[in-house]
């Protein structure tokens, strides 16, 4: 059975799954992006909430951009962990799954790469630092 991502704004509480976009037929999710080192401007990016379904829509970076997540409902920003990408090797951000269970899910921060992926692959008990 195809497995769908669904991961909430541990500020705020609101859902990443946009409502009405979605990435190659099947739900997006919804994130605030800007270069890292930049001030912005923030523009939407969309994920794929597939699993290990790793293509996206929204503003197009170019390839190896390391990029910045906010959540779109209250623009707290996803701080990066002290988890590695086991792709690119640059820190995952990590979001909670929605219904309040301890899963996790740790998305890379560089476009093009920007694997998502849950727990299974992730330590139960991340060591969340920011960075
Ligand atoms: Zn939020
Ligand atoms: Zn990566």
């Amino acid at each position: 059975m195809e497995k769908i991502v669904r991961v909430e704004c541990h500020h705020c509480g609101e859902s990443l799954t946009h409502p009405e976009k979605t990435v190659a037929g099947s739900p997006a999710l919804h994130f605030k992006a800007i270069e890292k080192g930049t001030n912005g401007p923030k523009v939407d990016i969309f994920l794929s909430a597939k699993f290990n379904d790793f293509r996206k829509a929204g503003h197009k970076f170019p390839k190896g951009t390391v990029v910045r997540l906010f959540c779109p409902h209250c623009e707290e920003e996803f701080k990066s962990s002290a988890l590695k990408c086991a792709t690119c090797g640059e820190n995952l951000i990590i979001v909670h799954s929605e219904n309040g269970t301890l899963n996790i899910t740790g998305i890379c921060r560089t476009v093009g790469c920007l694997k998502h992926k849950t727990n299974e692959e992730l330590p139960t008990e991340p060591p969340i630092a920011s960075a």
